[in-house]
């Protein structure tokens, strides 16, 4: 699935949420989520954030990987 990393933190634009067709982008405390289960892959959302926090997981700069489990943990303690 895509994941929101590091940029969207305290900014949260939420230009993506617009565009999401399923509607699968969660506001968090301090930064979006995208749900790990809902995302279809439709790559609508990433040119949409004006940080380029929005990444295929698989593409995640080395770095931010964190931000791929942290999707998955705030969906789990829901
Ligand atoms: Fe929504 Fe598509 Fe972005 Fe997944 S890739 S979060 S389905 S807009």
């Amino acid at each position: 699935s895509y994941v929101i990393a590091e940029p969207c933190i305290d900014v949260m634009d939420r230009a993506c949420i617009d565009e999401c067709p399923v509607d699968c982008i969660y506001e968090g405390p301090r930064k979006l989520y995208i749900h790990p289960d809902e995302c279809i892959d439709c790559s609508a959302c990433e040119p949409a954030c004006p940080v380029e926090a929005i990444f295929f997981a698989e593409d995640l700069p080395t770095e931010w990987h964190v931000y791929a489990d942290a999707n998955v943990d705030f969906f789990t303690d829901l």
